[in-house]
């Protein structure tokens, strides 16, 4: 059976806790899209973690990690990931790398951190690790599979070509130092050698897996509105953050797909450039801010402020539908608890209108909250494991939520460790 963890949001919804938390439950964790942009923040026995490129699983010995075909796959980095949570006592993860996967060169950062600098103001808060230029080239067909480390005619006679190609907008556009292609061709070996131990057929082995009934994760990077074709365009990501395309990033049948998680945050952040319709500013959004996640709202990759808002129940409804949402895992309401009231973002209003339908890019820019204040409830509800026991003014909180999304909230988070979560 394939199950999925992925975001409604822009992402950093608290993914990473609960994929660590129902991979208690599977043999296998996929990362399917995506690279080391973004990140997750695990708490667990072994101490505190942020994960870019492995998938939450690593902390399990019973579990194997899977780095999918649709992964942005930035070799040092995964190394020196691993590297890390073994030296904190973590026991050696079992990693598998498809060897479909394309790998992030030193040149797609480069061209990332170049082409924000020329578009100054107009660019898109990229985080700079390569990845948009990484899934141009992938679609231009000019990317590198894992495979190709290992045939050394044909990598140095592709080598060449690229260099020539990028070569000319370093040279005119830029104006930055070339690429040598024999220092790039030495660079790849080095790849080559680091990943070597992990690369096999990762569909064929997930194939397998299905067929001996084992349970499949695949854990989603940011959230819906950071996809590429449903969105918010442009200010997205450049792989789907959807769950269906897991089976396609991962090399699953999509009928396999039985299970999809989706985390919502019980108010709103984002990172990046972009129409953020619920945002808040000043002391309101800084105590939040301060307030939110586990130690604050800050980039778990660059560890730059995120920006905050309160819940928008117009992009989670249309976030939820799009990731063909089985259940709702609601998280981080215990960081609510000191409001007195809390406002929750209904509907946008747009030229005079009030909508409930996520819109177009062009229209979201001009869309305007319309804010519902509900009662707060003043406590900390950490430690509470039944429902019921929750106070009846959360509970409120989430059902109405729940209603105006329109999909079951089945989880409630409140804190940020493996047994902070309420089943309902
Ligand atoms: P992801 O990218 O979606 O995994 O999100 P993040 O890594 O940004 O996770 C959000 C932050 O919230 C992390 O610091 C988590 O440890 C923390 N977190 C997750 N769930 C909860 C929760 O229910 N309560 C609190 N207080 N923190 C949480």
């Amino acid at each position: 059976m394939v199950k999925a963890v992925v975001g409604a949001n822009w992402g950093d919804e608290g993914k990473g806790k609960i994929t660590d938390m129902m991979a208690a439950d599977a043999d296998i964790i996929v990362r399917f899209q995506g690279g080391a942009n973004a990140g997750h923040t695990i708490v667990n026995n072994y101490g505190k973690f942020a994960l870019h490129t492995l998938p939450s699983g690593v902390f399990y010995n019973h579990t194997t990690s899977v780095i999918g075909n649709g992964v942005a796959l930035n070799i040092p980095i995964l190394m020196k990931e691993i590297n890390s949570i073994v030296e904190k006592g973590v026991p050696a993860p079992h990693i598998l790398v498809s060897d479909r996967c394309q790998i992030v060169m030193p040149y797609h950062i480069l061209f990332d951190q170049y082409e924000e600098e020329r578009l100054g103001k107009a660019s898109f808060g990229s985080t700079k690790s390569g990845i948009a230029p990484f899934y141009s080239d992938k679609y231009a067909k000019i990317g590198y599979q894992v495979q190709e480390l290992f045939d050394d005619e044909l990598l140095k006679e592709k080598v060449a070509r690229t260099c020539e190609q990028k070569n000319v907008l370093l040279e005119h556009l830029y104006h930055k130092p070339l690429i040598n292609p024999d220092e790039l061709f030495a660079t790849l070996h080095e790849y080559r050698d680091m990943i070597a131990p992990y690369v096999c057929d990762t569909s064929a082995y997930l194939w397998n897996a299905l067929k001996e009934g084992k349970t499949i994760l695949l854990e989603g990077q940011l959230g819906t509105l950071k996809d590429p074709d449903h969105g918010i365009y442009p200010m997205v990501t450049s792989s789907s953050t959807l769950a269906p395309y897991g089976c396609i990033g991962a090399g699953l049948p999509a009928q396999e797909l039985k299970q999809v998680v989706t985390v919502c945050k019980a108010y709103s952040s984002a990172v990046g450039a972009g129409a953020f319709v619920s945002e808040i500013f000043g002391d309101e959004a800084d105590e939040l801010r301060r307030r939110g996640g586990d130690g604050g709202e800050f980039g778990a990759t660059t560890g730059r402020p995120r920006r905050m808002g309160w819940f928008d129940c117009v992009a989670s409804k249309y976030g939820c539908r799009m990731q063909g949402t089985t259940d709702v895992a609601f998280t981080v309401v215990d960081v609510l608890g000191y409001l007195d009231e809390i406002p929750v973002c209904v509907g946008y209003e747009i030229d005079g209108e009030v909508t409930t339908d996520f819109p177009v890019t062009s229209k979201l820019e001009k869309a305007k909250p319309v804010f519902k204040t509900l009662p707060g409830w003043k406590c900390d509800i950490r430690g509470i494991k039944k429902y019921e026991d929750l106070p009846e003014n959360c509970r409120n909180y989430i059902e109405f939520i729940e209603k105006e999304i329109g999909f079951p909230i089945t989880m409630v988070s409140n804190g940020p460790g493996r047994d902070d979560i309420i089943y309902r």
